[in-house]
């Protein structure tokens, strides 16, 4: 994936006799994306061949192109130049209509860096569009980006940025793609390189010989069912549930044999949306989740907006540290309408829908919290009310939160970024963003302490869940369910029933007591793998 182009400087002005042809290879640059994309178009089918057709025809708008050359033969702007800014003049328009032409926003910008890479001679930006199958390399990728692959034919995401539990890798899981991020020298890589992205170890291999190529194809063949009840050896139960992104990735959950939704991240369904959806948008898209778990739990999260998941329409542009700012559950101190129309919402999907339906906060940090979101739920009917434990303020006051609620699940991804005070997006801090980290295991027995002296359940719902090793130790600190990409429920699944539950409490007792997160994993490992062998 080419890198964005930066906006190109205000040159000083072109001498009149060269104002003619640089305003000529403005409409031949138009003229040229046009023609890539079309062509690209009547290679693709479906929703992908409508989007490039219709941003063919606005890289020819007539509209556009003369805006622009009049910048350059009446102001003397450079190509490049010209076409930004002429671009900048739409778009400001746009945004100001709002509803469906501010959304044709980012359509226009994609054009704006398609014509000025032409310009300058550069690749076209932004996602490839392929039609033969491909590994996508990328300096790193926007959860909007990712949202937009298509997992037929991208076969494998690597990225130099990123953490892994960064929201990409998370929609990587989410496509069942293969993934490995912060892998530093990956854009030195060859274009048409064939290379072998092994997402279990994070290698990547380079050329591979015949003989790797088989045991790779070998191994993705391998896959582990679930029998759709999550228990150790000696019958005690975990719920073994599944995260979801969107309504697209519920068949995946069903055909796991998912015991139900433990996350439904419902910010991923409006990345793309630069208003606020409006009810019955949002009652057709929860519904749907819904309706593949009847009878099932499905436990569904109010907007988790901010931070690296900005939605056009709550998150401020400005923060200066977005981790810590105005995200997740803070976006309803601003905008409470918002959060009132979600729950309205969930009410009514809810109601239409056979599911044991369970509604959380994200990123809850105080008791107050906690009070006011419960209380904002009763006033919608929903009465199975929980929050979201990720930061170590909410781990322990998690007693006094959970006499204020009905469960929570422990979101270990932010709860290991903010205990350990690194950023999950950066690829060099992976070591200390480790759930192992003894830190951030005493932070998790915290609340599920909590959860058992009140009797309610605590779950985890961070990618923690997704280890199949320390799946064993979040059931010995007390967690009451794992919930995971659905393709990590065969393996977390197979473990636990390789042990039983008085193991995995010795080896948490182990684990937490470790000096580090490489000791407590030997710990565990000691105490769980040998009766598996
Ligand atoms: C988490 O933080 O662990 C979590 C489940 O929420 P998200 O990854 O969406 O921030
Ligand atoms: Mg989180």
């Amino acid at each position: 994936m080419q890198e964005p182009v930066d906006e190109p400087g205000p040159a000083v002005a072109l001498p009149l006799r060269e104002r003619a042809a640089a305003a000529e290879r403005i409409v031949a640059a138009a003229a040229s994306v046009a023609l890539a994309l079309r062509d690209k178009a009547a290679r693709v089918s479906g929703a992908a061949r409508g989007i490039l057709e219709a941003t063919a025809l606005m890289a020819a708008d007539p509209g556009l192109i003369d805006a622009a050359v009049s910048r350059v033969t009446g102001q003397g702007h450079t190509p490049e130049r010209a076409v930004w800014a002429a671009v900048g003049e739409v778009t400001a328009v746009f945004k100001e209509q709002g509803g469906l032409l501010a959304e044709r926003v980012s359509d226009l910008h994609d054009v704006r860096n398609r014509i000025v890479s032409e310009l300058l001679g550069r690749p076209a930006p932004g996602l490839p569009y392929r039609v033969e199958p491909y590994v996508l390399v990328a300096r790193d990728l926007a959860p909007a980006d990712t949202a937009l692959i298509d997992p037929t034919v991208c076969r494998a995401i690597v990225t130099v940025e990123g953490g892994p539990t960064s929201h990409t890798a998370i929609l990587a899981r989410a496509l069942g793609l293969p993934a490995v991020v912060a892998a530093r020298d990956a854009m030195d890589l060859p274009e048409g390189s064939v290379v072998i992205v092994d997402g279990t170890t994070g290698e990547i291999v380079v050329a591979p010989t015949d003989e790797q190529v088989l045991r790779a194809e070998e191994q993705i063949r391998r896959v582990i069912t679930f029998d759709g009840a999550g228990r150790t050896r000696d019958g005690h139960r975990v719920q073994l549930l599944a995260n979801v992104a969107s309504p697209d990735s519920v068949a995946a959950a069903i055909e796991a044999n998912a015991e139900g939704v433990g996350l439904f991240r419902t910010e991923f369904c409006f990345l793309d949306h630069a208003e606020a959806p409006g009810l019955d948008e949002q009652v057709a898209a929860y519904r749907q989740v819904f309706a593949g778990f009847p009878g099932k739990k499905v436990t569904i999260r109010t907007l988790d907006a901010g931070a690296d998941k900005p939605l056009a329409f709550v998150t401020a542009a400005d923060e200066v540290n977005p981790a810590l700012g105005i995200r997740g559950y803070r976006t309803a101190w601003q905008r409470p309408e918002l959060l009132d129309t979600q729950l309205q919402a969930i009410a009514a999907a809810a109601a239409a829908e056979d599911a044991d339906v369970g509604v959380m906060a994200p990123m809850i940090a105080t008791v107050d919290e906690s009070v006011d979101f419960a209380a904002r739920c009763a006033a919608h009917g929903l009465h199975n009310v929980g929050v979201m434990i990720e930061t170590p303020a909410a781990a322990i006051t998690a007693g006094p939160i959970l006499e204020r609620v009905d469960f929570a699940s422990l979101g270990t991804n932010d709860l290991a970024q903010y205990t350990m005070a690194a950023d999950r997006l950066m690829g060099e801090l992976a070591l200390l963003n480790d759930p192992w980290q003894p830190a951030v295991l005493r932070m998790i027995r915290e609340a599920c302490q909590a959860g058992l002296a009140a009797g309610k359940p605590v779950g985890v719902c961070g990618e923690a869940a997704a280890d199949p090793m320390l799946a064993a130790i979040l059931v010995g600190l007390g967690a009451t369910s794992l919930s995971m990409s659905p393709r990590a429920l065969g393996g977390v699944a197979e473990f636990l029933r390789g042990v039983t539950v008085d193991q995995c409490r010795d080896a948490a007792l182990a684990a937490v007591a470790a000096g580090s997160a490489d000791a407590a994993r030997s710990a565990a490992a000691l105490l769980l793998e040998p009766t598996r062998a």
